[in-house]
């Protein structure tokens, strides 16, 4: 198997032990914390617990925003320091 390919991966199919086979999974919602989101992935197979992702607030921000960029605020700051 191709190491890196796999460090790529969109976990649309993952390693189930219980099928013994690569299965496609299916992404639940897991827990919602003040910091980040847990997503389980499921497989379709069986239904039991293959992988688990942890989104921080952080990075989800930054998905949601990646476009829009906030302008600086640093001068203004300083200028009311002063
Ligand atoms: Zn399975």
């Amino acid at each position: 198997m191709n190491q890196q390919q796999f460090e790529n991966f969109t976990a649309s199919s993952l390693y189930c032990e219980k099928c013994r086979a690569a299965m496609p999974v299916r992404e639940r919602l897991l827990l919602v914390l003040p910091d980040r989101e847990i997503f389980d992935y499921l497989c379709t197979g069986c239904g039991s617990s293959v992988g688990r992702r942890e989104v921080t607030a952080g990075e989800k921000r930054m998905a949601q925003t990646k476009a829009r960029r906030r302008p600086r605020r640093s001068a203004a700051l300083r200028q009311l320091t002063l």
